[in-house]
């Protein structure tokens, strides 16, 4: 082993050496005595004997001075009998010399295997008074020394060994009390620095996700620190990293693990690394480096970091075990209060069956947790957005609001996000609302400038979705600096669309379903009115003809004649409102089933006609044909729509008129049937309500019907692909033109048939 000499020693080896050195003077029975030890190129004082400043006066010689110097350097014992005939005396010891009256003097060399590592020196006022025993004497106390000299550093180096393992045990024993991770990092490397006597610490954490250390946590360097990203075999602590062992640089500016940066903004000149390694698992590594001309680190130095990078990897642990259990602390907070609002809103959603009420309420609910404005968007049949209902948290940018939704003009853009929510069926997270973003909408300045005012910041919109279709959207904005929604609002606002799709579209059912009622009731009224008409008639006759056939025991011909008209007409009046009742119960089931055959309309509709004509001698009714026209129809159906235009031609021209009946083939694949009268006509602004169920745009007398007729003819015209559509001739009266498809222009006989929707 090495010996160091000079100020490394401590109390205990210096006590030793003075030991020896009295030892060593008595046994040799000589006045003064003394011990050099070599440091560098000098020779130390590190033990006298004798008469105060007698001996060895001078702390430190070099190399080359004096009879010590001698014996250093020769490696072999000197003796000297006449000081004053010496010529290589150190003139301070001979005038010390002469001065205590010592005449004779010896040097024996200390050494560390064949290394002069010292020189232990009698001197004697008795002239000539050394001889070789007393070489050979003192040769072995000289062994003595140095082993005692080894023995002395042994315990020093320990002794210092334990200093430090105590101070790392010091320093790190409180780190594990630090929970906050940065604020643990930043005193682990506070720390460091201390315990090491360097400048410069950096500790890095290795980021699972992108495979580098990230620095967390620094001393000694600069902001530009924060920006290295080291990977595996990178730098010292990459390559520390990869080898889950501690590296000593000790001249990192010609090592191979340099990084271009670290040379350039730091003077590091020696580094060491240890790894962070938690059950075998690296968590980090931690560097520590001493400028050029500072220091270098030895094996003992590394032995200390490597003992606080144990700690210090354990309070790391301790403190990321510490947030993460926080994060969920706080995360089963969050969910146990997104529930808790669930649970509300289901609740609260609940208590109204009315549609409108309920629209209100989803906007607040929204309002209430997590938007300052929320609207509820809903998809209507025809396929259009409208607005449902808006809340606000502040209730005073209603007006602003407002003002915002004219530019809506009764439906959102197709390209807004609240369409393409209801289009892609998937929710839209505008993170950051950008002003940039708002000019790009905005339709005028105005527009710009309520958005702006308005500040809305960050977005979230949600379909709503109900039995498998989009039913509407749910629009929630926040406005102010720093508000942002993001993933975890996402799905809260997800959950509730859920629920508010529910109860939206449970209010729309009850809606529909009370309006069903509504309309059968009102249906179920005019039926029994319609039916009791007929039903009136035929009990007047059925009595009159009973109670004559009382009085007289016979019946009167002409009595009978008319009744049995008068049963005819009532039955078959009856017959066709039951038709209709049971036809509107098949267009409802979608029973509706067409028999498709190649017919000729002239012959069908003359037919129609010449029936029909029978039925009144006021009207004139006048088919007009340009011979055959055939096309891929239902024929008794199709009878059914010429007999209900008919019909309505001849009810509504009370004052009788020419009626007539049009038929035409513009192109080959088209048909065009047009039935004009010269009667009432239909109010125009009746006129797009006729199509509808139990519509009547007559009040009185004419309104002998269930307003059924047209409708069940729009159906039935639909259903063979063509169209039905109401005009109104400048010079009075009602016109109605159906056109449709010939269906098989080849004529060909081969029949279908097809369901109503
Ligand atoms: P209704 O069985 O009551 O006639 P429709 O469905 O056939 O029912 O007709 C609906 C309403 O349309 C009628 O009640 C009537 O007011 C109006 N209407 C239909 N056809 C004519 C027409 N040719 N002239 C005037 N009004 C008509």
């Amino acid at each position: 082993m090495a010996i160091k000499a000079g100020s490394q020693f401590g109390p205990r080896l210096r006590e030793t050496l003075s030991r020896i050195t009295e030892e060593a003077a008595h046994l040799l029975g000589v006045e003064g005595a003394g011990l050099r030890l070599v440091d560098g190129d000098e020779l130390v004082r590190v033990a006298a004997y004798g008469p105060e400043g007698a001996v060895m006066a001078r702390e430190r010689l070099r190399l080359d001075e004096s009879l010590s110097g001698q014996v250093a350097t020769t490696g072999r014992p000197v003796i000297v009998d006449d000081p004053d005939a010496e010529p290589g005396q150190d003139p301070v010891y001979r005038a010390m010399a002469k001065l205590h009256g010592f005449r004779s003097w010896l040097g024996v060399p200390l050494r560390d295997q064949e290394r002069v590592i010292g020189v232990l020196v009698m001197q004697s006022r008795t002239e000539q008074r050394f001889g070789p025993t007393d070489v050979r004497l003192l040769e072995a106390f000289a062994g003595q020394a140095t082993v005692a000299i080894e023995n002395a550093q042994l315990y020093e180096r320990e002794h210092e060994r334990r200093r430090q393992l105590e101070a790392v045990r010091e320093v790190t024993a409180w780190l594990a009390s630090e929970t906050d991770l940065a604020t643990l990092l930043e005193r682990i490397s506070r720390l460091a620095t201390e315990l090491l006597g360097v400048g410069s610490i950096a500790v890095y954490l290795w980021d699972e996700a992108s495979a580098t250390l990230v620095p967390r946590a620094w001393h000694g360097f600069g902001d530009w620190l924060g920006d290295v990203r080291l990977k595996l075999g990178e730098g010292v602590a990459g390559t520390v990293a990869q080898r889950r062992a501690g590296v000593v640089v000790d001249d990192y500016r010609t090592a191979p693990y340099a990084q271009p940066i670290v040379l350039e903004r730091s003077t590091a000149s020696a580094v060491i690394g240890e790894p962070l390694l938690y059950e075998g698992e690296l968590r980090g590594v931690i560097t520590a480096s001493a400028a050029i001309g500072e220091r270098t680190f030895t094996e003992q130095d590394r032995q200390v970091l490597a003992l606080f990078a144990v700690q210090a990897v354990i309070a790391i642990e301790h403190a990321r075990l510490h947030e993460a259990r926080d994060r969920a602390l706080a995360e089963a907070e969050a969910a146990r209060g997104r529930a808790a609002f669930l649970a509300e809103a289901s609740a609260a959603l609940a208590t109204s069956l009315d549609y409108d009420a309920t629209l209100a309420q989803v906007a607040r609910l929204a309002v209430s947790t997590m938007a300052d404005v929320c609207t509820v968007f809903v998809l209507t049949e025809d396929g259009e957005i409208r607005r449902g209902a808006t809340a606000h948290r502040d209730p005073t940018q209603a007006s602003l609001t407002e003002a915002l939704a004219r530019y809506w003009s009764g439906s959102v853009s197709p390209g807004s996000s609240v369409a393409t929510a209801i289009r892609t069926r998937q929710p839209v997270l505008n993170a950051v609302i950008s002003d940039h973003h708002r000019e790009k909408i905005a339709q005028d300045a105005e527009h710009l400038k309520i958005m702006r005012t308005l500040g809305y910041r960050s977005s979230i919109v949600v379909p709503l979705h109900a039995r498998g279709e989009t039913t509407g959207a749910l629009a929630m904005f926040v406005s102010g600096a720093g508000r942002e929604y993001g993933p975890a609002d996402l799905s809260l606002a997800e959950e509730l669309a859920g629920r508010a799709a529910l109860a939206v579209d449970n209010a729309r059912l009850y809606r529909e379903a009370r309006r069903a009622i509504q309309v059968r009731d009102e249906f179920l009224s005019v039926a029994a009115h319609e039916l009791k008409t007929p039903v009136t008639t035929l009990l007047g006759f059925a009595q009159l003809l009973l109670s004559q056939l009382k009085q007289k025991g016979a019946l009167d011909d002409r009595i009978v004649g008319r009744a049995l008209q008068a049963v005819e007409r009532g039955a078959s009046r009856m017959s066709r409102l039951v038709s209709q009742i049971l036809d509107i119960s098949r267009l409802e089931g979608g029973r509706l089933v067409l028999d498709r055959q190649v017919t000729d309309l002239a012959e069908l509709v003359q037919g129609i006609a010449d029936a029909m004509q029978t039925t009144t001698t006021r009207h004139t009714l006048v088919v007009r044909t340009s011979g055959r026209v055939s096309a891929l129809v239902d024929p008794l159906r199709l009878e059914q729509v010429v007999t209900n235009l008919l019909d309505n031609a001849i009810k509504f021209s009370p004052q009788g008129g020419e009626i007539t009946v049009e038929l035409a083939q513009p192109s080959p694949d088209l048909v065009r049937l047009v039935v004009r009268d010269h009667g009432i006509g239909i109010p125009p602004e009746r006129r797009q309500h006729i199509f509808e169920r139990f519509y009547q745009a007559h009040d009185g007398d004419h309104a002998s019907g269930m307003g059924l007729g047209l409708y069940i003819s729009r159906q039935i015209v639909e259903l063979h692909g063509g169209s039905i559509t109401p005009e109104c001739p400048l010079d009075g009266g009602s016109q109605f033109s159906v056109e449709l498809p010939t269906g098989r222009p080849d004529g060909a006989t081969e029949s279908g048939t097809e369901r109503a929707p």
